[in-house]
């Protein structure tokens, strides 16, 4: 009969114990290869998350190459392709995946047109210095996407005549209000402020609002939004 095995003594009660005790060191090393191979694979089993360049080449993919030429083309016909990169034009909106739709939408044919003057005041606000790269967050929606993200019933987003901005630092809300002064009445530009750093654009008439969705409110109207002072709002 063979004699019982040892019992290791590398197994204290205490954790803090073992991790000191010296004849533990070769359980110690297997711990931590163990550690170590399980990050690894964990590491390695988790794919890149993919950028948005990579989203909207799958989308186009999924069936949208022909469209997405076809509006391209069109735009391109007067002379507004560059405008805004059209991974950007076709973006549905900031809460596309808490709406569970698509991260591109695009809009039905009949409704390209409507597009093509607001490009032109985008065109013209960048020409002038007023919006510098600026980064679309939302243009055309369907009516059920335009509800969940929170658009008013009578949104320009549902007739593809409006774009949603996230504006970088170097863009001056007073400069964009001295513009929208200046021109809006002439250019029919619909100016929103969802933040001061999040605008709504749009060319279904002279107007403004502010984060209640008021004229009171737009950093346009406030007292020192359009003087070129610093401002708090937004
Ligand atoms: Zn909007």
């Amino acid at each position: 009969m063979p004699p019982p095995r040892a019992r290791s003594t590398c197994w204290p009660a205490k954790a803090a114990v073992w991790w000191r005790h010296s004849s533990c060191q070769a359980e110690r090393v297997r711990l931590i290869a163990v550690c170590v191979a399980i990050l690894a694979i964990a590491n390695c089993s988790a794919p890149p998350a993919p950028s948005a360049a990579d989203r909207y080449e799958r989308w186009l993919a999924a069936g949208h190459v022909a469209q997405s030429a076809a509006y391209s083309r069109q735009l391109r016909q007067h002379g507004l392709d560059g405008v805004v990169p059209m991974r950007q034009l076709l973006r549905s909106g900031r809460r596309w995946r808490r709406c569970a739709v698509d991260e591109f939408a695009l809009p039905p044919p009949a409704a390209w047109p409507s597009m093509r003057p607001t490009l032109v005041l985008v065109r013209d606000l960048s020409r002038a210095g007023v919006l510098v790269k600026p980064q679309v967050a939302s243009g055309f929606r369907t009516a059920a996407f335009n509800r969940c993200e929170g658009g008013s019933s009578r949104s320009r987003h549902l007739t593809n005549n409006a774009l949603d901005f996230d504006l970088g630092r170097e863009v001056s809300v007073a400069d964009l209000c001295r513009y929208w002064r200046k021109h809006g009445a002439a250019r029919r530009f619909g100016l929103g402020f969802y933040g001061r750093r999040q605008i709504h654009v749009d060319t279904s008439g002279f107007r403004t609002w502010g984060h209640d969705y008021t004229r009171a409110s737009s950093l346009c109207v406030t007292s020192s939004a359009g003087t070129g002072k610093p401002t708090n709002g937004g």
